[in-house]
Formats: C-alpha cells, sequence, structure tokens
C-alpha cells in the first residue's frame, strides 16, 4: 500500500516524489511507461561514450533564485550559455536577429543607435496582431521575417504562421546589440552530470519506489494507493472522451561523428532549406571532452510521441473541458506539460511542482 501513485518520472513527477517522501515521509511508488526516468530530459552516455539528450537539446535557464536552490540540492553545475546560429542566404548569423545578424547579412555597418530605425523603416502597421505572422512582420518586417521564420515555423508546426496564434513568436525577440546568447535568464547551465544523474539522486530514498516500462492503465488496477500525482496526457487519463488534444511531435536522428567538432556553436537552425529545423551538438553543452562529437537532427513530424500542443483556440477550448473534468477528481492532482496542455520549460515546471507541493502539504 502506497500514500501516494505518481504517474511520470519526469521534472513533475520527480519533484513531488522527492519532496512527498523527504519532507512527508510518505510512502511514493513512481511509474513510467518508458524505460528509463527523467521524462524528456534524460540523457545517457552512447555506445561511443558521448552524453547525449534522447528527445533533444535540454537547455536548463531559470531566472528563479528558488529553483536553482532546490535542483541544487541533487547536482553541481556546469556553466554555459547556449548560442545558436542560423543558416540563412547561405550565411551563418545570429538568432535572435540582433546588430550582427543585420550588418552580416545585409554588409552594413549600423550601430546600436541606428538599428531600431532600421527595423522601423521595415515593420508593418498591423493594428491587431493575433498571428505569429503579424507579430514578426509588425516588429522586423516582411523580408526577415521570410528569411527567418516563415519556412522554420511552416517545418516546426506544420502551418504557416498566418494561421497560429502570436504566443508561438512572441518567445522570440529580437536585439539591437551584439548580444548573441539564445536565452538572457540569471542562471544558465547544464547539471554537471547530466539530467539523469540529478534525477537519481532526487528519487533517492527508502520511501520511493520506482517502476518502469508500467503504464498507468495497468497499474491502476493493480496496485492500492491513496493518492495520486498524475503527469501524463490529460486526454488519456479521461479516455479522450471529447476527442484527442493534438500535439505536433519530433523524429530525433541522433549521429555520432568522426571528428571532434561539427559546428561552431551548439545548435544551428535551418529555416530555409532542408526538411529538419535544426543540428544540436552535445559537446558545446556539456564541456566533454571527445575526440568525436554526436549531434541530434531535429524532423517535426505530425505523427509520433506528444512534444508540442498546438495552440490554436479551438484545442485551448477542448483543454478546457478536460480541466472542468479533473477538477472533479477527487484525490488527483494533475500537474506537469502533458496534464495542463501547456508547452513548459523545465524550470517552469520544477516551479509548478513545487507550488503543487506547497499547496497539498497545507491542504492535507
Ligand atoms: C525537443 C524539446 C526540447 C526541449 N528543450 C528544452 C530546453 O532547452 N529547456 C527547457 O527548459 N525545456 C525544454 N523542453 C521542455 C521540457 O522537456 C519540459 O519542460 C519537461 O520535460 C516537462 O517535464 P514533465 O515532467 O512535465 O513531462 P515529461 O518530461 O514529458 O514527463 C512525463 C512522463 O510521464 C510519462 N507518462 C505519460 N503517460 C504515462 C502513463 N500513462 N503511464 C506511465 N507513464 C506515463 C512519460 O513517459 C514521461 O516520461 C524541451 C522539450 C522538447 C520536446
Amino acid at each position: 500500500m502506497y500514500n501516494w501513485l505518481i504517474v511520470g518520472a519526469g521534472f513533475a513527477g520527480a519533484v513531488l516524489a522527492e519532496r512527498l517522501a523527504n519532507e512527508r515521509g510518505e510512502r511514493v511508488l513512481v511509474i513510467d511507461r518508458r524505460a528509463h526516468i527523467g521524462g524528456n530530459a534524460y540523457d545517457e552516455l552512447n555506445e561511443d561514450g558521448i552524453l547525449y539528450h534522447k528527445y533533444g537539446p535540454h537547455l536548463f535557464h531559470t531566472n528563479s533564485q528558488q529553483i536553482v536552490d532546490y535542483l541544487s540540492r541533487f547536482t553541481e553545475w556546469h556553466p554555459y550559455e547556449h548560442r545558436v546560429l542560423a543558416e540563412v542566404d547561405g550565411k551563418l548569423v545570429p538568432i535572435p536577429i540582433n546588430l550582427d545578424t543585420v550588418n552580416s547579412l545585409y554588409g552594413l555597418n549600423l550601430t546600436p543607435e541606428e538599428l531600431p530605425s532600421w527595423f522601423a523603416e521595415r515593420a508593418e502597421n498591423i493594428p491587431d496582431i493575433r498571428t505569429s505572422e503579424d507579430v514578426v512582420v509588425s516588429t522586423v518586417g516582411r523580408e526577415l521575417y521570410e528569411k527567418f521564420f516563415r519556412g522554420y515555423t511552416r517545418k516546426q508546426w506544420g502551418m504557416d504562421p498566418s494561421q497560429l496564434d502570436k504566443s508561438v513568436t512572441a518567445r522570440i525577440p529580437t536585439r539591437t546589440n551584439r548580444d548573441d546568447r539564445y536565452f538572457t535568464d540569471t542562471f544558465q547551465a547544464m547539471p554537471k552530470y547530466g539530467y539523469t544523474k540529478m534525477f537519481e539522486a532526487m528519487l533517492e530514498s527508502p520511501n520511493i519506489e520506482i517502476r518502469l516500462e508500467a503504464d498507468f492503465r495497468d497499474v491502476r488496477r493493480s496496485v492500492e494507493f491513496g493518492r495520486m500525482i498524475y503527469t501524463g496526457p490529460i486526454d488519456e487519463y479521461f479516455d479522450h472522451c471529447y476527442g484527442k488534444l493534438p500535439y505536433r511531435s519530433l523524429r530525433f536522428k541522433h549521429e555520432t561523428l568522426e571528428t571532434a567538432q561539427h559546428q561552431p556553436v551548439g545548435t544551428v537552425n535551418y529555416p530555409q532549406t532542408n526538411d529538419f529545423t535544426r543540428i544540436s551538438e552535445y559537446k558545446h553543452f556539456t564541456g566533454q571532452q571527445h575526440p568525436k562529437t554526436t549531434i541530434t537532427t531535429e524532423y517535426p513530424s505530425a505523427e509520433g510521441d506528444p512534444y508540442y500542443p498546438i495552440p490554436r483556440s479551438e484545442n485551448a477550448d477542448l483543454f478546457r473541458r478536460y480541466e472542468a473534468r479533473a477538477r472533479e477528481e477527487k484525490n488527483v492532482w494533475f500537474v506537469g506539460r502533458l496534464a495542463t496542455y501547456k508547452y513548459y520549460n523545465m524550470d517552469q515546471i520544477v516551479g509548478q511542482a513545487l507550488a503543487t507541493f506547497r499547496k497539498l502539504n497545507e491542504q492535507i
């Protein structure tokens, strides 16, 4: 008999398991249908001994000292600031678009003071910004939109930016200075020995039992438990009774190359060419020294594991129907990206899980 069943051993499940086991001393069973812990952040050494991320590149960044302090109980850190280049018109230029991007693409010598008016001359006046296309075209104009965003977004989402909600591109800022860091958060680092080692440390407790390759649909009948944390897909929990929540997926091609370095930065985006979106090279993130290098190429796809909720209003409406059902469930907490049908970064999921713990700790 367990006090808690936790479905999913990703960030949401692992944080809650750790808190319930160590802070409240309760007996917790964590299950995952995959063969490993860590959820999408799972990393492992491949056969050449290079650390890579099975579900695509995961860069940790946050502005929350509370989240850093919490995770630092389970890992040391390797400082790393992510940089991304985009291959545009045959050149590799920084993304987010900054002063160097514009100067390099157009052969200009603009200063940080001049760049805002250069953008303003090109930006289109769109009074009612509704779509992703509107966001970009109204900030940097149509030409940069077509070079950097249109093709990338079509590949990533299988839809034209004019059909996608503005929230999708609201995440990509432009800069008028030379800052070429992909993220500007105050804390940017990788777990020193990898994510999986960090998860192992979080789940290391005599009160926690882990069962892998165990699906909730099978376990729910065979295990006795008091309460539950569910971090799987919310529509699946209710047997898709209102229909399936749509997701965009990815296929990852992992390769190890007989060279020490493949590309100049951690990630290169391909907005104009190829049918993949980007290539990431792990040694940039991890600082690992090795004569070979491992890269991952990402091919967006309509089929496969659920990765990105598709941000359209009809999908949000469908999610709200499931959310209403979830509120009626007794002794079940729905936490994490799949149960809340929202793209969250890792730090946000840790924050969500810690907040859930505080709330339930007050209630019960
Ligand atoms: C390609 C990609 C790149 C990303 N890069 C970054 C990044 O650079 N930085 C960042 O901060 N975030 C990144 N993220 C987001 C990050 O992956 C998530 O924030 C994080 O994984 C969410 O944790 P979670 O616990 O909510 O979900 P997950 O990690 O998905 O964990 C949920 C777990 O539940 C299990 N599960 C589901 N249903 C069942 C069931 N019925 N029975 C048993 N187990 C079940 C799943 O197998 C899974 O392991 C990226 C995401 C993707 C897809």
